[in-house]
């Protein structure tokens, strides 16, 4: 049986990678912070399984800026694979809390990674980088090869962060990769993000509900996936026989606009645009009401407008490729929002 630890295992992207690797036969490690409400939601269902809890998934609390507890749980629990997720994962909100982001995100990934090199076996090291570490690039779509520009802090750190671990891969020769990912979503994505925001509001509105959605900037494209898609390319990443990093997209941008379109209409609402930039409004096209509004307020101090990875890499390299795409990611986080 392998061993695999994975930081951020409360998260998005940590629940769903601990199912998949639980369910390849995984004994599991995952470490979680303290918090005043107890923080466990995502993995419940997992805690709450006598077969799989103290038996191949074990919790150990550390935060990220606790070398000390973290090398203790890494000698501890000797693992043949490093899944690194944990940090802050908001752009946005990089600009208000930058000391945090840096620390949790880029000097963290460092202090795991000496800690690793310490270590008598040798971990394989997954880093969840991120499209941030591009900004706002001259290519489009991106590759392995654009060079990094980012414009906030979030992306910055995920850069530092990318960047030392092709140090550490070529310096100390460990099996160490970065996953450029592009953004992914689920039922399970936090409330913060756009994707949750706009299905949120489009099943309550078709609930009843009279509040409209108030959005920032609606022209901004993402590379939107499915979240429980992207935990195996992780996992592919690490089995490879070279340590390579590699983007992780769908490849088709879609804009903010058309994703609320799409969760709308899944709800069975058909969404009308009109008028521009802060006065654009969307409206209910059956009764006319006002059900989208864009506000200053959710517009950022940089905002990378158009991201969009190029996925050939990571196919010809471990043979994934992304299977959910844009408003198939719409339709299926509104049905479960349902
Ligand atoms: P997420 O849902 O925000 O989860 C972040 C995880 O990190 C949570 O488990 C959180 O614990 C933990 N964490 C945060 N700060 C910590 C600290 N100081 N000490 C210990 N744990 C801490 O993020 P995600 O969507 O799963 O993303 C996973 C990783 O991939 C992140 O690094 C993110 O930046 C990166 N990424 C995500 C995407 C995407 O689209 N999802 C795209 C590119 C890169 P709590 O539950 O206690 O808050
Ligand atoms: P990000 O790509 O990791 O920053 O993911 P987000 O879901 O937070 O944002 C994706 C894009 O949606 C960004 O370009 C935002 O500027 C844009 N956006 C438009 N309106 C909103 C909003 O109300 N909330 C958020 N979070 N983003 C918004």
């Amino acid at each position: 049986m392998k061993t695999a630890l994975i930081t951020g295992i409360t998260g998005q992207d940590g629940s769903y990678l601990a199912e998949f690797l639980l369910g390849k036969g995984y004994e599991v490690h995952g470490i979680v912070r303290r918090a005043s409400m107890f923080n466990r939601s995502r993995i419940e269902h997992l805690r709450a399984d006598p077969e799989i809890y103290g038996k191949r998934l074990f919790l150990h609390y550390a935060d990220l800026q606790d070398a000390t507890p973290l090398r203790r749980i890494l000698q501890k629990s000797a693992p043949d694979e490093i899944y690194h997720l944990a940090g802050q994962s908001h752009v946005g909100l990089s600009f208000d809390i930058p000391e945090s982001t840096v620390h949790e995100v880029a000097t963290a990934t460092l202090s795991i990674l000496e800690i690793c090199r310490d270590l008598p076996k040798l971990p394989r090291f997954y880093h969840a980088s991120s499209s941030e570490v591009f900004g706002s690039p001259d290519d489009s779509p991106q590759t392995e090869r654009t060079p990094y520009r980012p414009e906030n802090p979030y992306g910055c750190s995920k850069a530092f962060a990318t960047q030392m671990v092709r140090v550490y891969r070529k310096a100390h020769g460990l099996f160490a990769v970065s996953g450029i990912a592009y953004n992914h979503e689920s039922s399970r994505r936090g409330e913060n993000f756009v994707t949750k925001k706009i299905v949120r509001s489009a099943a309550e509105i078709a609930k009843g509900g009279s509040q409209p959605l108030v959005l920032g900037n609606l022209d901004s494209e993402r590379d939107w996936g499915f979240a429980p898609e992207y935990v195996e390319a992780m996992w592919l990443m690490l089995q490879h026989e070279v340590p390579q990093d590699l983007v992780l997209a769908t490849g088709s941008p879609c804009s903010v606009r058309s994703f609320t379109k799409d969760a709308f209409a899944a709800a069975g609402i058909q969404v009308a645009f009109e008028g521009e930039g802060e006065s654009e409004i969307g409206r209910n096209e059956l009764t006319g009401e006002t059900i989208v509004r864009v506000s200053p307020e959710f517009f950022r101090k940089i905002d990378t407008t158009r991201l969009v990875g190029d996925p050939q890499a990571a196919l010809n390299a471990i043979g994934w490729r992304a299977r959910t795409i844009g408003g198939d990611v719409a339709r299926k986080m509104l049905l479960a929002e349902m």
